[in-house]
């Protein structure tokens, strides 16, 4: 099929689709989904709202036809889906798609780094936010250590996965791990990309005050070790990229509050349940899994989801205030993914 290049508002085309597998976690992090809020009493969506892996195919087909090249598997925790390799080897097949990718706390990578691979996944992003056993086991509120998040990343890289790593900065809680884990992902050559703490759904405790920016990291950083900006590789690239000096290793930032980037913002996200969302900081979705399971052609498809990205004016990052933040409705980062 001939791809269509579709523009929003804003003149940004559609290039990236993130999906949303599922909206459960074996992790609690403090940031996405505090243990408080996210107890044993809370109502995840039930088996029959997911999208099913044909489904996810189909919708994944038409948004390639529209323009998108990269597709990146989200959660929740994408692997806690069952046979997440079946919908690997779907998408990967798809015509005109140029990169699949995968987000994981990298937990259950041992038991499927290989068959992710040989489905078709090209890339792993496995993100965890401190070195320290304690530490670590606080973050992700279920006291567990960084040995299984270790085992995953030799699973992923035994595998033949690309590998980065993520990390996000919240201040007073994991700023003192901003150098060891620069020194572990340095030597053992992983792109670490140091996320901003976000102020995503309504349940995390958001403050700018809590926010570790660019600028800080960058600086202690620079006390430690020599760094060269490196251009950005593509339009839309989300992180700003430095290289250790004589080294092949990068280091980035996602500097979603410091230093928004949503002029340049390509990406849409489907949720587990079939929403489409076209900002991070939506409050709703479109539906479209209800569109599909009352016979939607193709056609009707194509035609609502042009028209959603063609009414996109969002840029909430941008216009970001301490205001904003308290007012808007937002969907949790756990139920759209990253
Ligand atoms: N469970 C997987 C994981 O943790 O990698 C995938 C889903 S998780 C929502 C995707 C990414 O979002 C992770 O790298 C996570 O650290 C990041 N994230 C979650 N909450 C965040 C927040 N409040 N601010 C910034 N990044 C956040
Ligand atoms: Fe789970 Fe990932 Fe959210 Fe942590 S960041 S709670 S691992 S979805
Ligand atoms: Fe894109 Fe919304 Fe993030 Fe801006 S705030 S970069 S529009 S997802």
């Amino acid at each position: 099929m001939e791809k269509t290049i579709i523009h929003d508002k804003l003149n940004r085309p559609l290039r990236d689709l993130r999906i949303s597998v599922i909206d459960r976690c074996n992790f609690r992090c403090q940031y996405c989904m505090p243990a408080d809020q996210f107890g044993s009493d809370f109502e995840f969506l039930p088996r029959s709202a997911l999208l099913t892996y044909e489904e996810i195919e189909r919708v994944a087909r038409i948004f390639v036809h529209l323009g998108v090249e990269k597709i990146r598997l989200t959660g929740g925790e994408p692997l806690l889906r069952r046979d997440l390799p079946i919908l690997v080897a779907k998408l990967s097949s798809l015509d005109g798609l140029r990169d699949i990718a995968l987000t994981t706390n990298g937990v259950l990578l041992p038991k499927l780094a290989s068959s992710l691979k040989d489905a078709g996944l090209k890339r792993v992003n496995v993100s965890i936010d401190s070195l320290n056993d304690e530490l670590f086991g606080k973050i992700n509120g279920r006291g567990v250590g960084t040995g299984p998040v270790l085992d995953g990343i030799a699973a992923a890289k035994a595998a033949g996965l690309g590998i980065k790593i993520n990390m996000v900065v919240k201040k007073g809680l994991n700023d003192s791990e901003i150098i060891p884990m620069a020194q572990y992902c340095k030597e053992n050559k992983l792109e670490l990309r140091y996320i901003e703490f976000m102020d995503v759904g309504s349940t995390n405790g958001w403050k700018m005050d809590d926010v570790v920016s660019k600028k800080e990291i960058f600086q202690m950083l620079s006390e430690h070790f020599e760094m060269e900006p490196i251009d950005p590789a593509y339009y839309g690239e989300v992180a700003k990229h430095y290289r250790y000096k004589n080294t092949n290793v990068k280091v980035g930032f996602i500097t979603s509050v410091s230093e928004s980037f949503c002029s340049s913002c390509t990406r849409a996200r489907l949720s587990a349940n079939g929403q489409i969302y076209t900002c991070l900081f939506n409050g709703n979705g479109y539906d479209i899994r209800n569109m599909m399971r009352n016979g939607a052609t193709d056609e009707q498809l194509v035609e609502r989801i042009v028209s959603i990205w063609n009414n996109r004016r969002d840029r909430y990052s941008d216009e970001r205030t301490a205001e904003t933040n308290k007012h808007r409705k937002k969907i949790e980062m756990s139920y759209i993914g990253g």
